[in-house]
């Protein structure tokens, strides 16, 4: 049989080979300790889940949802976002409850690119921005993000050429996979930039709430300007726990939420009622249940940072996101590291390069790891010898 091409020429989705790898090590019976995927290993916070088994016994959720989500659903987000970040949003036109964000992600290439329109993704990045594009037969340009620039990327370095055929701009911040932070600022450069040029924006942010010390992530939609030129997509995946209920949203520019609403009722039948009811009472919860799971991850970013450094790998202390990004040490590759702890600790991290060209040279922990394979993990991580042996910098 022949599939078509724009399946036969996708690489595999980035953890499908990492997981792989660590069932096949399991199957040998060695203990594996992954830092690898960012999925929170924390329950659902035990109101919501009251709250759905409640909805799933309720007959009149047994039946197909409306694509655009219950009204009850919007207005909680709509509330939800003012109290948050002061952003006013009009729940019948500029908010779209999703089968988890990554469903809208991925759709929202078909709403805006024709064939041969340029998307600029950044590089390193969540991957689907990408494939979204190139399966819409529309080409990404990858902006760097680099170190040096905090990984924000420079608009100006983008060739004209380039930005006459671009359409649409992805952004992702909290950032994963570096960590990175962007500030009310750079979304009011990247809008003007935006408009300038006649690009819309898709702002990614399900790390929003996740932040550590004290620092609260702002909305894209904060930016003055933004909702003329652009969306934002958000979860309840990362800051409920709530990855395997599949409940996200897109809120925003009116043309743009159509679009996607449009296409959406094209493709799928909404989000279960049930799941829109426990989202509902997630989003209403108190904020002391965020805090304390940010405290959790922030004393595992901790030790993960020192952990790291010992073993001689450069690395920042990231203000929010579930991601430590960390310089490999002179002389490996992201692969080479990340095949070199596999294969003599028993720990997997994620290969840079994963995410993009620019991710080469780097390596992605996760702090979605249980309290108590992060203390095993970690002892392992501290036997790693690595190739010139780890004396040299204790002197
Ligand atoms: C986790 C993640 C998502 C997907 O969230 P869902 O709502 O669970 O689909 C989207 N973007 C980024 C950058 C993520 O890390």
């Amino acid at each position: 049989m022949k599939i078509a091409n724009r399946i036969e020429n996708l690489p595999p989705y980035l953890f499908v080979t990492i997981s792989k790898k660590i069932a096949e090590k399991r199957a040998r019976g060695e203990e594996v300790i992954s830092f690898g995927i960012g999925d929170p290993d924390m329950p659902t916070p035990s109101r919501i889940i009251d709250t759905l088994c409640q909805a799933a016994r309720e007959p009149a959720n047994h039946r197909y949802p409306e694509s655009e989500g219950l009204p009850e659903l919007r207005q909680a987000i709509a509330r939800w976002y003012q109290q948050r970040f002061d952003v006013v949003l009009d729940p019948e036109t500029e908010v779209l409850p999703l089968i988890g964000s990554k469903e809208g992600i991925g759709h929202m290439a078909w709403c805006m690119l024709n064939p041969g329109d340029v998307a600029l993704v950044p590089d390193p990045a969540y991957p689907v921005y990408a494939i979204s594009t190139a399966l819409a037969d529309a080409e990404p340009y990858y902006i760097p993000l680099t170190a040096t620039s905090g990984f924000l990327p420079d608009f100006e370095a983008i060739p004209g050429d380039v930005i006459k055929r671009a359409k649409l701009l992805w952004l992702n911040y909290p950032n994963n996979p570096t960590g990175a932070v962007a500030d009310i600022a750079f979304f009011e450069k990247a809008v003007a930039f935006a408009r300038a040029n006649d690009i819309v924006i898709c702002h990614d942010g399900p790390y929003t709430e996740t932040a550590y010390e004290g620092y609260r992530p702002p909305s894209f939609l904060q930016a003055h300007g933004a909702k003329e030129v652009g969306i934002e997509f958000h979860s309840l995946s990362k800051s409920y726990n709530m990855t395997g209920w599949r409940i996200g949203m897109a809120v925003g520019n009116a043309v743009m939420i159509d679009a996607l609403k449009r296409f959406k009722s094209n493709m799928d039948s909404g989000v279960p009622q049930a799941i829109q009811l426990a989202a509902i009472e997630a989003l209403n919860g108190p904020r002391s249940e965020i805090s304390r799971h940010n405290d959790i991850y922030q004393r595992r970013r901790d030790l993960i940072v020192e952990t790291l450094l010992d073993m001689g790998l450069e690395v920042d202390t990231p203000k929010a996101s579930l991601y430590v990004w960390a310089k490999v040490p002179k002389g490996y590759t992201s692969a080479g590291l990340a095949t070199e702890l596999l294969e003599q600790v028993g720990v997997v991290v994620t290969p840079g390069n994963g995410y993009g060209v620019q991710g080469e040279g780097y390596v992605r922990l996760s702090l979605t790891i249980s309290d108590a394979s992060l203390v095993k993990g970690l002892s392992k991580l501290a036997t790693w010898k690595g190739m010139m042996g780890r004396s040299k910098s204790k002197s």
